[in-house]
Formats: C-alpha cells, sequence, structure tokens
C-alpha cells in the first residue's frame, strides 16, 4: 500500500471538492482521486451558481482544487478501479484499499465516493455531437440560452410532458416530437405547445450547426436547440463493489436512471462510505452537490471523531485498571 488518508475521495466535481475542502480544513489527510470526466464538460457555462454563475466547468473544477489545496488536500489524475473492505485494524487504522488506474493503491480510513452520474441519451443520431450546446436537458441550465428561440423537445418516455411544460415557460415556440400522456396534450396545448407524432431518428445540421430534427417520415421540423430526457445513471461501479445498494429513480411507474441510496447526510449503509452529489442525486445540480459534497465531509469529521473517541477512552480506562492491578 502506497499512502493511508484519513478520508480518499473518488471524484473531483464540486461534489468531492467540497467534501475535500471540508475536510482538509477540518486537518483531515485527504487525497482526491479524479479522471477528468466530469458530467457538463461539454457545456460552454455553469449556470445558476450564486456568485460564480457562467463560469466554465473546467475552470470552476480549478478554482475549487485550488481551494481544497491550499488546506492540504492532495490529487491524483486517475481512475479508481477497484476497492475492498479491509479488517479494521487499531487506532487510525484503514478500512479501505482502492487500486488507481496508475497502477498504485491507496488506504483510506473513510470513503467519500463523488463519481456524479453518466446521461444515457434516446438514440437519434447526431444528438450526442450536440449534447451540452444545442441538446439540453435542464432548463435552469439553459433555458436563459435559448428563450424565445424555436426548441424540439424529443418524446423519450414519462418525463417528457413535465419537459415540455416546463420549457415552454423559456421559450412559446416549443414543438414536442413523439407521443405525450393523453391527460397532458390540454394543458401542453393550453400552453401552446406544437404536438407532432412520429419518431425523430436524426439531427439535422448545417455548416456543423444544428437546425433541425429529421423524423422517420424524411420530414424535417426546424429548431436550433432540442431537449431530450436523458436516463441517469449513476457511476456506482465502485460503490458496487462494496455491496452499496443503489435504486432505481421512477418517474410516473417507469424507471428513468438509477441512484445510490444514501441518507440525509451522505452515509450509506456500508459503514465508513459515504456519497454526494449526482451519483446519490440525480436532480442535484452544481452547487446543491457542492452543499451535499460540505455536508458529507461534516458528517466524515464527526464519525472519525467519534472512533477516536472510542479508542482514546479505551485506552484511557486501560491504563486506569492497569494503575489499579499496580496497587
Ligand atoms: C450538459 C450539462 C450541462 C449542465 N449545466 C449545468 C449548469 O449550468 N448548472 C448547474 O448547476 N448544473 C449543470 N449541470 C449539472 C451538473 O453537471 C451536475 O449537477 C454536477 O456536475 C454534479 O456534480 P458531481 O460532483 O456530483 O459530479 P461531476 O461533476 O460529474 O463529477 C464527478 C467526478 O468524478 C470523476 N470520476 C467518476 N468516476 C471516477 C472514478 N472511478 N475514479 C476517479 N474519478 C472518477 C469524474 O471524472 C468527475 O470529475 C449540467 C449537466 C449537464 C449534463
Amino acid at each position: 500500500m502506497d499512502e493511508t488518508y484519513d478520508v480518499v475521495v473518488v471524484g473531483g466535481g464540486a461534489a468531492g471538492l467540497s467534501g475535500a475542502l471540508c475536510l482538509a480544513r477540518a486537518r483531515r489527510s485527504v487525497l482526491v482521486v479524479d479522471d477528468a470526466t466530469p458530467r457538463n464538460a461539454r457545456a460552454g457555462h455553469v449556470h445558476n451558481f450564486l456568485t460564480r454563475d457562467g463560469t466554465p466547468p473546467a475552470e470552476l473544477v480549478a478554482i475549487g482544487r485550488a481551494e481544497a489545496a491550499g488546506y492540504g488536500a492532495a490529487f491524483r489524475d486517475a481512475t479508481a478501479t477497484a476497492v475492498e473492505a479491509v479488517a479494521p485494524g487499531g487506532d487510525r487504522a484503514a478500512r479501505f484499499a482502492l487500486t488507481l488506474s496508475d497502477g498504485s493503491r491507496v488506504a483510506a480510513r473513510r470513503l467519500l465516493v463523488t463519481t456524479g452520474l453518466a446521461d444515457e441519451l434516446p438514440d437519434v443520431e447526431g444528438l450526442a455531437d450536440h449534447w451540452g450546446s444545442s441538446v439540453l436537458h435542464c432548463p435552469f441550465c439553459h433555458g436563459w440560452e435559448v428563450r424565445d428561440r424555436p426548441v424540439a423537445v424529443v418524446s423519450s418516455g414519462p418525463l417528457t410532458a413535465h419537459q415540455a411544460l416546463l420549457w415552454s415557460h423559456w421559450t412559446s415556440d416549443l414543438t414536442v416530437i413523439g407521443p405525450v400522456a393523453q391527460d397532458r396534450v390540454e394543458e401542453l396545448e393550453a400552453r401552446g405547445v406544437t404536438l407532432v407524432p412520429g419518431e425523430a431518428v436524426a439531427v439535422v445540421e448545417d455548416d456543423g450547426r444544428l437546425v433541425g430534427l429529421r423524423l422517420r417520415d424524411g420530414s424535417v421540423v426546424a429548431c436550433e436547440a432540442v431537449v431530450v430526457a436523458a436516463r441517469a445513471m449513476a457511476r456506482s461501479a465502485l460503490l458496487d463493489q462494496l455491496g452499496v445498494p443503489t435504486q432505481d429513480l421512477v418517474v410516473e411507474g417507469e424507471a428513468v436512471g438509477r441512484f445510490v441510496t444514501a441518507g440525509a447526510d451522505g452515509a450509506t449503509e456500508v459503514d465508513g462510505v459515504w456519497v454526494a452529489g449526482n451519483v446519490a442525486d440525480p436532480r442535484a445540480q452544481v452547487i446543491t452537490s457542492a452543499a451535499a459534497g460540505l455536508t458529507a465531509g461534516a458528517a466524515i469529521t464527526f464519525d472519525l471523531l467519534a472512533e477516536e473517541t472510542r479508542h482514546a477512552v479505551a485506552a484511557r480506562r486501560a491504563s486506569a485498571a492497569a494503575a489499579v492491578a499496580q496497587g
């Protein structure tokens, strides 16, 4: 084992960096392992982050890293590929051993896993090329940028009507392509949303710019942005190895994603393992992921302190008992 830390944070996005900042300021040794594949990598800017609105995602991460590093947090640019629980020894002993993609192994007393989620896009040719720029999911992230512009929503499950209703607030030029729950049609039409039957099969481009969606019948719906409901799948591979449970994200009886089960402070059912951010909360934004990281960091601080206090009390009792035995 190369090194042992109080806490290894796997995932250096908003959640992980915020947790690392809290833990480093709490005088804990912290290692952040990150492989630079954040969820919003394709977006130009982070919005709705008070004091940092409009900051490029990579710049926000760089600022967060510098702040945590300033209090002693260490960083490793690598993927955590495997983890195993090790039997706890005595005071301050490691409970987890991680293998990293650079071949090293590190040990930790506690784990904070903030690996985020993967968005699985509907099967429409060309969507991935424009993801985060003109293929969008969240109006709080991108609605302002395409306000009043022609926008098309690709029907892809139970979230479609909800999404269309929401986006109709940002633009009155909204078209839904594909099926919509029958009991929501009246609401959408009352909001001025155009409903087009059929199936979107490909993005239409002009000089690299998204200008529409081609339907299976060959017709084209012109638009400047496309809204999709991506499946939100927790990046839980490491947690799966430790037996941390996950659950379906269910909307109107249909699974539209998967997330890790955790308490309000990020504690999982596996002792010593915490989570924060999108891996546990698919709806979390950047600022709420950062808040969750802080909450988990504080909870881990209490947990480490409780363990150290138990050991201190046991040692004190043992020495008192030894003193009595010696007369
Ligand atoms: C296109 C798009 C635009 C968005 N725009 C906004 C916006 O404007 N405002 C906003 O508030 N939210 C926005 N979001 C949501 C935002 O991306 C998330 O809320 C935020 O990224 C969640 O932070 P996180 O720390 O949980 O996860 P992430 O930011 O995804 O960070 C997870 C980190 O874990 C690392 N990682 C994963 N697995 C491993 C592993 N095994 N080993 C090592 N490292 C690992 C990754 O490299 C990554 O850096 C947007 C999302 C998308 C998809």
